[in-house]
């Protein structure tokens, strides 16, 4: 799950007016995506599911089933920071999703499972995600200091500083059209294997596909909004 907090809107006076009006329309879709996750999650955690089974049981279940034993559950502070992590090969559910057995719940630990999965059966598009994580990382944490030292206070020239947050918001809108695929084929496996193993019954599966489409929401504005940045900084780089 993990909502990445990848906006940082640029402020440039006298900017291209229908740059502005990307902005704002990325802005405003951001916080719907944001809004329609965090009330769908509440409405769906609130819905246990009839069989009883626990978001930590159905993860293992899930995993088991993929013939996946050497990944550790573990529980993790706050609400939806579900994740799983490749590297240590964790995976982390929040604390309700890793004890209750919400549809909310078991959608969360089978898509955070279904990330499991990728890893081992080496989806392709999961290898390309990881492999640009440590430089989008690094390319992230530069961007404020290119925004308001380079572009706002001028401390660099300014088609040096457009230049350089043009090259960021690709790498970064990149990185996001790339996190698409991976988080659809998460939810779907989480979906199918669910229903397979029984976890959940066909009438609650509406439940669990609004959760984890709700989610879905999230990356798709995220994606929107570094392309909409990086329209609006080709566009002052051409008005300038
Ligand atoms: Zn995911």
């Amino acid at each position: 799950m993990t909502l990445m907090p990848s906006f940082a809107f640029m402020i440039l006076p006298g900017g291209p007016a229908i740059g502005w009006l990307l902005l704002i329309a990325a802005v405003f879709f951001a916080l719907w995506a944001q809004m329609k996750v965090k009330s769908t999650y509440s409405k769906y955690v609130n819905v246990p599911s009839r069989g009883g089974i626990t978001g930590y049981e159905a993860a293992e279940a899930v995993m088991r089933r993929a013939g996946i034993n050497d990944v550790e559950i573990v529980r993790t502070p706050g609400v939806l920071t579900d994740h799983y992590d490749p590297i240590n090969k964790k995976l982390a559910l929040s604390d309700h999703n890793y004890r209750g057995t919400s549809l909310a719940a078991l959608g969360v630990a089978a898509h955070e499972a279904g990330h499991a999965i990728q890893h081992k059966v080496g989806y392709s598009m999961m290898n390309i995600r990881q492999t640009m994580a440590p430089a989008v990382n690094i390319a992230a944490s530069f961007l404020p200091i290119i925004i308001f030292g380079g572009i706002f206070l001028r401390l660099l020239p300014f088609g040096l500083a457009i230049d350089i947050g043009i090259i960021i918001y690709a790498l970064l809108t990149l990185f996001h059209l790339v996190t698409l695929p991976v988080e659809f084929d998460a939810t779907a496996r989480a979906k199918q294997e669910l229903s397979a193993l029984g976890i959940i019954a066909v009438d609650e599966a509406p439940g669990v596909s609004a959760t984890l489409s709700a989610a879905g929401w999230t990356y798709v504005a995220a994606f929107a909004g570094s392309l909409f940045n990086l329209i609006y900084l080709i566009m002052a780089r051409g008005n300038d």
